[in-house]
């Protein structure tokens, strides 16, 4: 059952995500996420295409197409961001939150200086105007590494590689002096050198700036050095949500499991590597039970009546697998229940 709202901000939260669902034509694609994020926290989600780890932070942030419905409760500093009228989220959402995605060329404008874009952004967010664009836009670039100001300023988004055009984006997404930048697989297009740049570049930022990080991606590794939290998600839910090295150390949930089995190690000798058999259920045919145990080594029968909650399983660890129950839980407490102490 769908916890009560509490009319108090859950716990201090910065943001707070309680049974959050989004059905498209009827579909239910997100089953009701509970997650929280404190202020200047490093929190990671991770899970194989198609699991709803965008959809889970379009509908936190109100950019789903209308066609979207959307339940639950996305509260930002305890105030509530669905349901809210345009011009509220706008306000509400104003400089707090920041979203970069993986293609910065779908977000950049091509026929329009960077200097401009950018430009436009600080006008709106910060009030910046003339002369003092460009200055800012100088420090911005600075702080994204991305040297040589003047000329990037004047130059068209074709005119940058890649992996400049991401640290353009990301430059543009500071610009408002964001409390949480939400970064949607924002190295996945990049080479691996570009990638860890970027990756190092978002943790040093965050160090200056106190600012949350939200890094959305399918590669565990990539979260896990990045993250102090991690929360993997399959088939429209959050089935683990641990600190990084615990969950690296010693992952609880049998598809956490899978997942690092199939990262290659960082060091020493070349094991094989596991992928995880089988697919991603379709959300319009899911299996009754657990959505993951028709790939599941671990499933028995009782795996096929209800899909688990996600339960503590130790302090700070919650995992939605009752494999994890078995094997000696003995306080079961809600992650939703969690949220309000
Ligand atoms: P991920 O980011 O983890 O790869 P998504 O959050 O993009 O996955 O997608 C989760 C599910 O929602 C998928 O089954 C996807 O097909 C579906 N979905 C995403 N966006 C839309 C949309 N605009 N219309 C219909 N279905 C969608
Ligand atoms: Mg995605």
């Amino acid at each position: 059952m769908a916890p009560a709202f509490p009319a108090t901000s859950s716990s201090g939260s910065l943001l707070s995500i309680e049974a959050l669902t989004v059905d498209f034509g009827g579909v239910r694609v997100l089953q009701g996420v509970d997650l929280t994020l404190a202020r200047g926290e490093a929190l990671g989600i991770v899970g194989e295409s198609g699991s709803g780890k965008s959809v889970t932070w379009l509908a936190a942030l109100g950019l789903l197409p209308k066609t979207a419905m959307v339940g639950g409760s996305v509260r930002l500093d305890g105030r509530q961001l669905l349901r809210a009228a345009p011009a509220d989220l706008d306000r509400i959402r104003g400089g707090h939150v920041a979203m970069i995605f993986q293609d910065p060329s779908s977000a950049l404008n091509p026929v329009l200086r960077i200097g401009r874009q950018i430009g436009e952004v600080l006008t709106r967010h910060q009030g910046v105007s003339g002369s003092s664009i460009r200055a800012e836009t100088k420090r911005l670039f600075d702080l994204v590494g991305l040297p040589d100001a003047a000329r990037r300023f004047d130059a068209y988004p074709h005119e940058l590689s890649g992996g400049q055009n991401q640290r353009v984006m990301i430059a543009m997404a500071l610009a408002g002096k964001p409390d949480v930048l939400v970064a949607d697989e924002p190295t996945t297009a990049l080479d691996a050198t570009i990638q860890a740049q970027i990756l190092d570049l978002l943790t040093t930022i965050r160090r200056e700036t106190g600012m949350a990080l939200v890094l959305i991606s399918h590669d565990l590794g990539v979260v896990s050095e990045t993250c102090d939290r991690i929360a993997v998600m399959y088939a429209g839910r959050i089935v683990e949500t641990a600190p990084s090295g615990s969950m690296f150390a010693n992952p609880h949930h049998p598809y956490t499991q899978g997942l690092l089995a199939a990262l290659p190690p960082f060091e020493g000798a070349l094991h094989r590597l596991l992928p995880i058999e089988g697919q991603v259920p379709d959300p319009a045919n899911m299996p009754p039970g657990c959505p993951f145990a028709p790939r599941c080594s671990q499933r028995s029968n009782a795996c096929e009546t209800a899909a688990p909650q996600l339960i503590a399983t130790e302090a700070g660890r919650f995992s939605a697998c009752i494999s994890g129950l078995a094997a000696g839980n003995r306080h079961i407490r809600k992650f939703s229940e969690s949220m309000h102490v």
